[in-house]
């Protein structure tokens, strides 16, 4: 500051002191030197009086300054509006609320106080497309996600309600998963594209139209999948087993998971076994991501119906072993003939003096994969094969056993039976889990579920039946569990 001259506490105009100075040297008389203070004095007052004045007029100036700046900043948003409408965002620019707007005007290229040209709209055009674009992609994800999520329950709700129709009376019960139905492209339409203000009830009608021929086409898929897996194990060289559906009522239609270690799954259930697709990475796509949370959580339900037959396999050397031993050819003998065949065996490598336990076929199978350890072939001689007397009292026993009514109320009933399916979707499982299940994914009151309605036995109730030897004719135990009709007394 060379124009200032300053001294604590005071500052002054340089040139106007040097200036003073040169007058004050130059008066000569007494009288000039106190009229010229007395100049000086009235200067200065009329100075401060000015200078408030002009205090003001400055404050004025800059107040103007600010009010132009801010009208020229309003009149370039209005300009980017205008600019953001031409280039067809007026419908975006429509749904935008105070917070959108605050942020498009806060942007760097928008809040200048400087008019918009077209060449200044070119520069900053790609910054406030790219943040109209941000919102109008997370205003279409916001508004998707809402639809999936109100659609989902109705794609829910009538897949259960027409496969618990469909299998009301019906033999073969397969039933297809959310997700296998929500990836069928027909449905996907229905959830994705149809427009946002289309009811639920139509929504639903429009899938009760399609489904029913759609889940039949699929069922027929996972047959011939389930009939391909048998015939791989048929096919002898180069001689393919033919295709066709009775295949699957062959005893040897037996499947077994390689991952759950699960076995003697048979058609349809083995076709409702998925626990292989777990396995899958979690997806980035929004229907994947909606459709999750949606399905039931069965194994059916996992949503990913792309993955086919996982680990399973079918039948054994061990299958084929047993059914032989039983006297019957397991290329060609139908599970109904197994069923009704009489041979009981008994398991060498359990057998005592004391007693034994007499299996059918099944729970030979059963029983062998509790032997096994991973062999992959059977040890010859591992089964007795029991008399016909001592089978025939057997089988009478086990008659009499699976005569008794089925009866839920019954104490000890959920240890007899112990696999169940659900009537409405691919849930199985036991008597409990069955309740809970049916109570909270179909909203059945506890006491209104029936069985054979809401729910069946998929797996009866295996009876293994024990020979004392005749030594425990007297003993107290032996006595109680032969009257009790599940064990005789037998020489062996
Ligand atoms: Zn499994
Ligand atoms: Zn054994
Ligand atoms: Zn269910």
């Amino acid at each position: 500051m060379q124009s200032m001259y300053a001294r604590p506490g005071r500052r002054y105009h340089r040139v106007e002191l040097d200036k003073v100075k040169q007058e004050w040297k130059a008066l000569t008389t007494k009288e000039q030197k106190m009229r010229y203070i007395e100049d000086r004095k009235t200067f200065v007052a009329q100075s401060h009086e000015i200078a408030e004045e002009l205090e003001w007029w400055h404050q004025e100036l800059k107040e103007r300054a600010a009010a132009d700046k801010d009208s020229v900043k309003a009149s370039r948003y209005k300009a980017v509006i205008a600019r953001l409408r031409q280039e067809g965002f007026g419908d975006e620019l429509d749904r935008m609320d105070q917070a959108c707007f605050n942020g498009l005007a806060r942007l760097d290229g928008v809040s200048r106080a400087t008019k918009l040209t077209d060449k200044g709209w070119a520069s900053i055009r790609d910054s406030v497309v790219e943040y109209m674009e941000k919102f109008k992609s997370l205003r279409l994800s916001k508004e998707r996600t809402e639809r999936l999520d109100s659609r989902f329950p109705s794609l829910k709700h009538v897949v259960y309600a027409l496969q618990h129709a469909k299998h009301a009376d019906s033999k073969e019960r397969l039933y297809a998963g959310v997700a296998d139905v929500a990836y069928m492209p027909q449905v996907r339409t229905i959830i994705e594209h149809t427009p946002a203000d289309v009811t639920k009830d139509i929504i639903k009608t429009k899938l009760k139209e399609v489904l029913p021929e759609l889940i039949d086409i699929w069922v027929e898929e996972r047959r011939s999948e389930v009939i391909d897996l048998l015939r791989k194990e048929l096919t002898v060289g180069s001689e393919v087993a033919p295709e066709s559906p009775e295949m699957l009522q062959l005893a040897l239609a037996f499947f077994r998971c390689t991952k759950c270690n699960r076995d003697r799954l048979r058609w349809p259930q083995v076709a409702e076994h998925r626990c292989g697709y777990w396995f899958n990475e979690p997806s980035k796509d929004l229907y994947d991501q909606r459709l999750k949370r949606h399905v039931g959580r069965t194994e059916v339900d996992t949503p990913f119906p792309g993955v086919k037959y996982r680990g399973i396999h079918c039948g054994t050397q061990y299958t084929r072993d047993v059914i032989s031993l039983c006297g019957k050819d397991p290329n060609t003998v139908t599970y109904a003939e197994m069923t009704a065949c009489p041979v009981r065996l008994s398991c060498r490598r359990c057998a005592t003096y004391a007693k034994q336990t007499v299996f059918d076929w099944k729970g030979a199978i059963a029983h062998d994969s509790e032997h096994r350890n991973n062999r992959l072939d059977p040890i010859p001689g591992r089964w007795m094969v029991v008399s016909e007397e001592n089978a025939a009292k057997a089988r009478a026993l086990e008659e009499a056993i699976l005569a008794k009514p089925v009866n839920p109320q019954d104490p000890g009933y959920s240890n007899r039976v112990y696999h169940y399916h659900c009537g409405w979707c691919g849930f199985d499982g036991g008597m409990s889990s069955m309740y809970s299940h049916l109570e909270q994914t179909h909203g059945r009151a506890r006491t209104q579920i029936k069985l054979d309605r809401d729910f069946y036995m998929t797996q009866p109730y295996e009876v293994e039946i024990l020979m004392y030897s005749q030594v425990f004719a007297e003993s107290e135990y032996e006595k109680e569990e032969v009257a009790a009709g599940k064990a005789f007394f037998a020489s062996f």
